[in-house]
């Protein structure tokens, strides 16, 4: 795809800089390819250059055995484990080795592309600090994957940092992408068509992770849940495939620490499996 259109609607184009917004394979997978191609700079946060430097080393055997462990902790048997290990690891075969350098970018800078200027904003949650890109003179928001029109983006946690509050960093972002920026930009999401509405989207969004902490709190009412077994009653409407029970369970430990953070839930450890009750 992106051959054709180099070839054709962007054969006359100077490509002079590449802006990566996060480290997500369908992100940066590419970014060795294109900046060989056009011999251009790459340019990102620092946190998500040295992220995608981590998601390219990271299927060591001790990190792999660190997430075994991470889900056993949450509940999952040994042949889930297994299952939810095997996938991901054509990662490095589905991307092209990262430019061994790149220029930083980081949130309150202005960036100047063809005749606009560009205010960066980061935020965490969906990636460690993901970039999105301003225009206030042409109301235009590149939102990057924090916010899409269809689907709510992946916020999950991971072995590699595993009390992280990724869920609280979400909202906050999207709390700060409200205050800050006029109801009427038009946004321009890393999937999907542009659309208006923003504040409606982020509010959906919102609604959306509170409504799944809903859920879990009534869950562990009356008894105490691991990980595992929360996953079916916030993905009650999905049959999950392999691939997608790893993002759920990740999703999952997301609000289960969010929720523990918020004072909520309360965790308890017994022959080393979490379980969850609502406070
Ligand atoms: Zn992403």
């Amino acid at each position: 795809a992106w051959t054709a259109l180099f070839e054709g609607p962007l054969a006359h184009v100077k490509i002079t800089r590449l802006i990566v917004t996060h480290s997500h394979p369908d992100h940066v997978g590419l970014a060795g390819w294109i900046v060989e191609r056009f011999n251009c700079p790459l340019h990102m946060s620092q946190v998500e250059y040295l992220q995608s430097v981590y998601h390219q080393n990271r299927g060591t055997e001790e990190r792999r055995n660190a997430q075994r462990l991470f889900f056993r902790r949450h509940g999952m048997d040994e042949s889930l484990t297994d299952k939810l290990l095997g996938r991901g690891q054509d990662y490095l075969k589905r991307v092209s080795i990262l430019p061994p350098g790149y220029r930083r970018i980081s949130h309150g800078d202005e960036v100047s592309i063809g005749t606009r200027r560009f205010k960066v904003i980061t935020g965490g949650g969906h990636a460690l600090d993901q970039v999105m890109l301003y225009c206030a003179a042409d109301k235009l928001f590149l939102s990057a994957d924090q916010v899409l029109s269809k689907i709510s983006p992946n916020v999950s946690v991971w072995a590699v940092e595993p009390d992280q509050n990724s869920l609280g960093e979400y909202l906050a972002s999207l709390a700060s992408l409200t205050t800050t920026l006029p109801y009427d930009v038009i946004v321009l999401p890393g999937h999907g068509v542009p659309f208006y509405g923003l504040k409606t989207r982020i509010k959906q969004l919102a609604d959306h992770h509170e409504e799944r902490c809903r859920l879990i709190a009534d869950a562990c009412r009356t008894i105490s849940k691991t990980s595992k077994e929360l996953v079916p009653v916030v993905f009650h409407k999905h049959v999950l495939d392999v691939h997608q029970m790893g993002f759920a369970a990740g999703e999952l430990i997301a609000h289960v620490n969010y929720m523990l953070v918020e004072g909520r839930l309360k965790g308890e450890e017994a022959d080393g499996v979490l379980r969850f009750r609502t406070t």
